[in-house]
This record gives structure tokens, C-alpha cells and sequence, in this order.
């Protein structure tokens, strides 16, 4: 049986239900970025359409399922947003509308996987009601997105919900250890990935990338250390790379976000989720304190929430650069 990476049992539930034939018209995938959405969207359909067995998730071998890994099978149509659009478009919408309603032309489905529901117009959200409630009876629709709460209920009633939620970081260890066979490399790459096992794979293998994440740790420490214009400077510089990439920001504020917590609990002789930074951590409750520490670590919750929500990045970033304690300590330590 294929697995969805750290989640064995989700993908043996949904597909026993599958290969009774009990497939749902619509299903609802959310949970956050990089989570594993898509890919869980993907082997619904693997599952739905493979030639060769009807376990959970598809053979992964057999021509339909490798045409579904790439994007060529002819009747799973992925709807994204394209990269020079604000939002996913009513045309579409319609152009997948029509196709939906003639027979499958390989399989016994029509698989629409929808990817970022947060994503539609206002009409193409009408348009997508329309065939949630009246879907052609081969058709499956596959929602993901990362705002649930986003959705109208009129659309979220007719799914079948899966909410794909963040893998704890000790099995996360445990699973990439098995996989590399490195127990050290496990253990420092877990706290990086945040619950995301697929991300903790591409840290595994990826040198650059784990180098990357250490070092947005490592920013943290260094901000606590730096006088306000050279905060600034760096605010104004996040804000420019959240008008490209917004994910890099949110990111990097994710994994503050667990030192600041870290920083919080340190007294209180919890387990660190990031024990290789354990002694900054430490050092930043003992300066700081709560009374600092704790507005701080909201502040970040906010302003990653915000960013999601297109507020004006450069002047959240630039409050948070104003509420960070500042210890002169970690200027020397940096
Ligand atoms: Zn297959």
C-alpha cells in the first residue's frame, strides 16, 4: 500500500472507502502551505483511476497512475491560479464545466482537483456551487485549500472534509531517521519542518535548504541584538521579499514564532522544539523575561495571519521590529 508521508492511516481509511465504490462527489482537503494537500489531492485520484490495483492511494506504476503524478492524464484537470493572475478565473471554470459533463475518456472517472479554493472569483465560486450540487454522476471534485473558514458553508456542506493537520516533530524524527537512516540528521531537521513530512524529506536531502532555515533561526537572535535602524533595514527588506514570496515571511515567522515559545516556557522545563537552540532560547527568557516575550510572540501570530489576509506587510513587520526586546547581549553573541 502507498502511504502519504507520516500519515498511514489516512490514506487507508479514505481509500477502503474508495474501493467500495463509496466515493464521494467533492472532498474537502485543507490544513496549512505545504502540508501535503495537493499530493493527498493527487493520490485521491490515483485511487479513483489506477489500472492496476484498487489499494489506498493507487500502484503508483501503472500508466495512470504515473499520467496523474505528471499532469497528463485526461481526465484529472488541475484549476490553479496562474502565476500572472490575481485569481482563478470564471473562464476557467466554465472550460472545466464542460468537460466535466461528457463521459470519462480513460477511466471510470473525471477527477477535478481545485487548488487554491481561496483562489476563485466570486463567480467562478458561484459557477462551482452549481456542480457541487448537481454533479454528473462520474465526476469528483477534489477543494483544497489552506482557509476552510474562507469557504462558504454552501460549498463546505457538500464536501467530504479531510483536514490534513501539522505531524508531530517526534515522528516526524522518527519517520525521516527510517527513511535516511541518520538519527542525527533526523533530529535536526524535524524542528525545521514544522509538521510538514515532506518538507522534512527535502530538508533531509537538501543541504542548502536546511542551511537556509538555520540561519532564519539564527536572524531571530541577531534582531534581539540590533539597534532599531539596522531593524528597520531588515523590515524593509522582508517587505520587499513578502511582495515577491510571502511564504518566505511566513515561514521565518513560523520558526521564530517556536523560539519566542521556546523562550517562554523555558523555566517551566518543557521540551524545547528547538533543542539545538536551546541555550539562546534560555538565555533570551532570562534577559527578557515573559512580560516582553509574550506580547512578542503574539505580535508574530498576528502578523503571520495578516500576511495571509494582504495587510500591508512592511508596516506589521516594522511594529514587530518596535516590540522585539532588545538585549545589547546578543549584539556581542551575533
Ligand atoms: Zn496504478
Amino acid at each position: 500500500m502507498r502511504e502519504l508521508l507520516g500519515r498511514p492511516r489516512l490514506l487507508e481509511r479514505l481509500g477502503e472507502r474508495l474501493a467500495r465504490d463509496e466515493a464521494s462527489h467533492a472532498y474537502l482537503c485543507s490544513g496549512p502551505r505545504s502540508i501535503g494537500k495537493h499530493t493527498l489531492a493527487l493520490r485521491i485520484a490515483q485511487t479513483l483511476l489506477c489500472e492496476a490495483s484498487r489499494a489506498p492511494g493507487g500502484c503508483g506504476r501503472c500508466l495512470a497512475c504515473r499520467k496523474i503524478e505528471h499532469g497528463t492524464h485526461p481526465d484529472v484537470r488541475v484549476i490553479e491560479k496562474p502565476a500572472d493572475r490575481e485569481r482563478i478565473s470564471i473562464e476557467q471554470v466554465r472550460e472545466m464545466e464542460r468537460d466535466l459533463v461528457l463521459r470519462p475518456l480513460e477511466g471510470r472517472w473525471r477527477v477535478v482537483i481545485l487548488d487554491d479554493a481561496a483562489d476563485l472569483s466570486a463567480d467562478a465560486r458561484h459557477s462551482i456551487l452549481k456542480t457541487l450540487e448537481e454533479p454528473p454522476s462520474h465526476a469528483v471534485l477534489v477543494i483544497v485549500t489552506r482557509t476552510p473558514q474562507g469557504i462558504e458553508e454552501t460549498i463546505v456542506s457538500r464536501c467530504q472534509p479531510i483536514a490534513l493537520r501539522p505531524v508531530s516533530t517526534e515522528r516526524i524524527r522518527g519517520f525521516v531517521q527510517e527513511r535516511t537512516g541518520q538519527a542525527s540528521l533526523a533530529s535536526l531537521v524535524a524542528p525545521l519542518a514544522q509538521g510538514r513530512p515532506g518538507l522534512a524529506l527535502t530538508l533531509a536531502s537538501d543541504a542548502q535548504e536546511r542551511e537556509r532555515r538555520l540561519a532564519m533561526l539564527d536572524e531571530l537572535f541577531a534582531l534581539v541584538g540590533a539597534r532599531l535602524i539596522d531593524r528597520f533595514g531588515w523590515a524593509n527588506r522582508a517587505a520587499q521579499e513578502a511582495a515577491k514570496d510571502r511564504a518566505v515571511v511566513e515561514e521565518r515567522l513560523t520558526l521564530w514564532l517556536a523560539l519566542l515559545r521556546d523562550a517562554c516556557v523555558a523555566s517551566a522545563a518543557v521540551a524545547p522544539l528547538h533543542p539545538d537552540r536551546a541555550e539562546q532560547t534560555s538565555r533570551l527568557a532570562r534577559l527578557a523575561g515573559l512580560r516582553q516575550l509574550a506580547p512578542a510572540a503574539e505580535l508574530v501570530i498576528r502578523l503571520r495571519d495578516d500576511l495571509d489576509r494582504n495587510s500591508n506587510a512592511r508596516t506589521a513587520l516594522e511594529l514587530l521590529m518596535l516590540r522585539l526586546p532588545y538585549l545589547a547581549e546578543f549584539a556581542r553573541a551575533a
